[in-house]
């Protein structure tokens, strides 16, 4: 396909924001593909290059990109930046810019403007150039593969081109849009979002699941296993009102673990490689070289895929350091003296994969016993996470205040003859958790969608109040829930006003459904534990709206940032918000 083409269906998603528009747009699109460019495809409508796992960033800083456009069509860099201020948008400024150029003759449109100019696989070799560029002359390097690039391109794919390395194409696409869209292109209709979902929850990876989709089809999906190196969808877990329920819904017998407080890891161990895969599937191996050293010393595998809890502990008082403690570890700089000062252990809890075999259908019980293989007992840094298995709601109550009081959070129950569910919500796992007061039994994880200025005090930090939001699964959308002001401390306010500022947007975002508008909208990226009483009805806010009236959160106040933790679309779901309201009365 020309990329000219690709650019026209740019136009046309960025002109709504109603989904099924969008996947039907979108499904033309994959319609009228090449199979070999599908995957491509997939990661250019997402404005990347790469799964998002990989840590391959084309990241271009403003003063760059306008650099290039300027050499591109014969400006400075300082009038690009000038014409982009009064535009406030680098794309239509770049678009503009071209129209120019090619009146004063500048560039000429050549003959392959005419004919459509370059390909999509040839535009997106180009920008993953870009992305690889590394050392010595980087900027020089990308800057001038970028101002040759954008000379071959036609106005309209210029003006898209330009915001993908600035991390601005804004085209409101989640990954469930996509596989939606993938299912309507092949079948007309949903029927194999399913499966086309099953793939992906096992490689994290829409533009390699795309591809396997239109060359071998639902066959060619169904034979997807995990692969060493490719992060799986990790399991989510359920909550219940009390430990009655639980016992009635777990059978006989049932494994109990402590829920450790620090967060989640997905190691890959393949012969001497480690990479280590942070809760929302971002790449962290240089983050914890400690915990890499540990896979590699003590995990008795060829190759592996294993879960566990990271947490900070101090060996010598054989203590869990809170939360505050660990998260530390999630910092990008200093690593080394950071892993010193705060080593890391790891709570082996799950294994996925061992020895070249996805082992993700077998029973938690086998997969038990091989991660007790693999994880021996004496191990320093990578530890097997206790398990007991029990029968009755007063063994659950033990076991919970016990783990409580050594300072963790809760306990997980798990189903003894589960299967490892990859990117799934179900009743194999059960979380317990410790609730402060209220009647909620859960804290919710919310996404920061807009600021509202600050008054008073507060003023100096910018940032009066938070609208918050969470994921509307079913429209793949974003709706509020309600405004946040407490539990802040004037630390955590400065730091609020610091990412809101890198997210601010002029409009309100494509994906977010809101009725009230706060001082300014922030792009959905950072997600929040909210901790509040209890979940009311409410006709302000747009979460799980039906006539007119949403659900809300009453007195909200902020647990924690889990920034870099959680995705947003991995935020609490509007039907978990329903269940919660519902558990509420049970808990009475
Ligand atoms: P939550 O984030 O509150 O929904 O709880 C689920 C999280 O608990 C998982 O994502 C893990 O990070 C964490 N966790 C802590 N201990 C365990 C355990 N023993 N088994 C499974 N998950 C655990």
């Amino acid at each position: 396909m020309k990329f000219s083409k690709l650019a026209e269906y740019y136009e046309k998603l960025e002109a709504t924001s109603k989904r099924l528009e969008l996947v039907d747009i979108l499904s033309k699109l994959f319609k009228e593909s090449d199979t070999s460019e599908i995957g491509k495809i997939c990661y250019l409508i997402q404005g990347r290059v790469a799964p998002f796992f990989e840590p391959i960033e084309l990241g271009m800083a403003e003063s760059m990109v306008a650099q290039a456009v300027g050499r591109a069509y014969g400006h400075s860099k300082d009038e690009v930046i000038k014409h982009y201020r009064s535009k406030g948008n680098m794309g239509l400024t770049a678009q503009q810019l071209v129209l120019k150029s090619h009146l004063r003759g500048v560039i000429r449109k050549n003959r392959d403007h005419f004919e459509g100019g370059l390909s999509v696989s040839a535009v997106f070799d180009e920008l993953l150039k870009i992305a690889k560029f590394s050392g010595a002359g980087t900027v020089e390097q990308k800057v001038s593969t970028l101002a040759n690039l954008l000379k071959k391109l036609d106005p309209v794919s210029v003006k898209h081109v330009v915001n993908i390395p600035l991390g601005t194409l804004r085209l409101g696409i989640g990954d469930p849009t996509v596989m939606d869209a993938l299912s309507l292109a092949k079948t007309g209709g949903k029927k194999l979002r399913p499966v086309i979902e099953d793939a992906y929850n096992k490689t994290s990876d829409l533009g390699f699941v795309a591809e396997v989709f239109f060359k071998k089809g639902q066959k060619g999906l169904s034979e997807i296993k995990l692969m060493v190196g490719k992060p799986v969808r990790p399991a989510l877990a359920e909550r219940m009102p009390n430990a009655e329920e639980v016992v009635k819904r777990m059978g006989d017998k049932f494994a109990a673990e402590p829920k450790f407080d620090g967060f989640r890891v997905q190691v890959h161990k393949n012969g001497d490689k480690v990479e280590i895969f942070s809760r929302n599937l971002e790449d962290m191996t240089h983050s914890f070289p400690d915990l890499a050293e540990g896979v590699l010393g003590e995990v008795k595998a060829k190759t592996a895929i294993m879960e566990g809890e990271a947490i900070a502990y101090n060996p010598e008082t054989e203590e869990f350091l809170p939360f505050q403690e660990t998260t530390k570890r999630r910092r990008k700089y200093k690593i080394a003296e950071t892993a010193k000062a705060l080593p890391l252990v790891m709570f082996a809890f799950d294994i996925l994969y061992l020895n070249g075999k996805d082992i993700t259908e077998e029973t938690e019980i086998v997969r038990r016993k091989l991660l007790e293989k693999v994880v021996p007992k004496g191990n320093a840094t990578i530890r097997i996470a206790e398990q007991r298995i029990i029968s009755t709601a007063r063994e659950i109550s033990e076991f919970f205040n016990e783990a409580v009081s050594d300072g963790l959070e809760g306990l997980m129950i798990k189903k003894l003859d589960s299967p490892y569910k990859a990117g799934g919500r179900g009743f194999h796992w059960i979380k317990f958790k410790r609730a402060s007061s209220g009647d909620l039994a859960d804290t919710v994880d919310c996404v920061l969608l807009g600021v509202y200025a600050g008054k008073g005090k507060r003023t100096v930090f910018g940032v009066g109040g938070l609208l918050v939001g969470v994921y509307d699964e079913k429209n793949d959308s974003f709706v509020t829930i309600c405004r946040l002001g407490t539990g802040l401390t004037d630390e955590e306010f400065k730091q609020v006003h610091e990412i809101a500022q890198k997210l601010k947007v002029s409009h309100q975002p494509a994906r977010v459904n809101s009725k009230i508008e706060p001082s300014y909208w922030v792009e959905p990226k950072v997600v929040l534990e909210v901790y509040a009483d209890e979940i009311t009805k409410s006709p302000i806010h747009t979460a799980g709206e039906a006539d007119g009236v949403g659900f809300a959160l009453r007195f909200p106040r902020l647990v924690k940032f889990r920034e870099s933790e959680k995705r947003p679309e991995d935020s609490t779901t509007v039907s978990e918000i329903k269940k919660l309201y519902e558990l509420q009365f049970k808990r009475k």
